[in-house]
């Protein structure tokens, strides 16, 4: 009689994708599959000839890289404050595109993510993602508009585009990325959301990331307004009134909606992304670089928010690895709230199916820190 040696797959966390994050968890592997999964006792007492195997830290479905610019991987690294990297984006615009999407798309394969949201500035890329990424994701045309005069010829542009593409999803979908609150008029982030609401489309946008940001929506002023002049981005009227309240004021928020950093996000904020079932993609390390501040985590627990984990662009990130993301937080969070975040936040951040750690799944599933 042939018998399949067995091994118990342990770490400091292990999540199957489903339930709760365990904390003393485990996976029975054989022949290149999970056979069973629970506390390690329990498959200790099922397998005793089980051997048992320390991953690591957590093992977990493929993880989800939730936001990057994959057309942004050949620019440098910025490190610096916030106000600065709009100009390190715009100085180095010509090396944004094609050729960087391509190499940015080959380091998030080698990575080991199991699936990405990508923000697409060109249709190039577009065109690119839709036809030739081995992963699935989720590509978010990203809008710039910030002068409302332009919102109707702008979204008429947008839907005519966003339908083509729509016809040819495959593996990756196609989302809508209206930039920021600063970075679309309201009438477009209104006329936007609505669209994408009734056409069952995701909506990806960067809110609440740095205090620039507020002090700009709330009050017109500082650096982001004397960057929007000086650029000549803006006949734009501030809300007067945060980025998160401003989102919500024009039914941008919901379950098919994902925030991007929501680094400046205050008690009654968290409660009304929990309440609308918006989710948010934390970028620390990017957040770290561009000296914004750190999310309110314990804060997004409290009131149950989604979080997903993204590594934002090689222009602040140092590499395209969201388990990065996670290790730079190890210390900072509860571990289980970052594994399911690494996973099923992530999935669900881009309204993807979560792939489950179960008898019979093969072990190329199981991803690990
Ligand atoms: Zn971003």
């Amino acid at each position: 009689m042939f018998w399949l040696r067995t091994e118990l797959w342990t770490a400091e966390v292990v999540y199957t994708g489903f339930g709760t994050p365990m904390r003393r968890g485990a996976l029975a592997v054989q022949g290149g599959r999970v056979v069973g999964q629970g506390p390690l006792e329990e498959l200790q007492a099922r397998f005793p000839q089980g051997e048992v195997v320390h991953k690591g830290k957590a093992l977990f479905p493929k993880a989800v890289n939730a936001h990057t610019h994959l057309d942004l991987s050949l620019l440098p690294l910025y490190r610096g404050p916030f106000a600065g990297f709009i100009p390190h984006v715009l100085a180095h615009r010509a090396l944004r595109g094609l050729e960087g999407a391509k190499q940015g798309l080959d380091e998030l394969v080698r990575s080991g993510a199991g699936a990405f949201g990508d923000i697409v500035f060109k249709d190039e890329v577009m065109d690119f993602l839709l036809l030739e990424s081995p992963l699935p994701g989720v590509a978010f045309y990203e809008v710039f508009a910030p002068n409302p005069l332009e919102a109707e010829a702008v979204f008429a542009e947008v839907r005519r585009k966003v339908e083509a593409w729509r016809k040819r999803e495959g593996r990756v979908k196609v989302g809508l990325s209206p930039h920021s609150p600063y970075g679309v008029s309201a009438p477009l982030l209104r006329r936007l959301a609505e669209y994408a609401r009734a056409e069952g489309i995701p909506l990806m946008v960067h809110a609440a990331e740095s205090p620039e940001e507020v002090a700009f929506l709330k009050e017109g002023r500082g650096a982001l307004a004397e960057l929007l002049t000086r650029f000549g981005l803006g006949a734009f009227t501030p809300p007067g009134t945060t980025p998160i309240r401003h989102l919500h004021a024009l039914g941008v928020l919901g379950p098919t909606t994902a925030l991007v950093h929501g680094v400046q996000v205050d008690e009654e904020e968290a409660a009304l992304l929990a309440q609308t079932g918006t989710k948010v993609v934390l970028c620390p390390r990017s957040n770290r670089n561009l000296e914004v501040g750190e999310a309110p985590l314990a804060l997004y627990a409290r009131y149950g928010v989604e979080v997903a984990l993204g590594t934002d662009s090689r222009g602040s990130s140092p590499d395209l690895n969201v388990k990065n993301e996670a290790l730079f937080l190890w210390d900072k969070a509860d571990p289980r709230l970052l594994v399911r975040a690494l996973s099923r936040g992530g999935y669900r951040a881009l309204g993807l199916p979560t792939p489950r750690l179960t008898r019979g799944s093969p072990v190329d599933l199981v991803d690990s820190l």
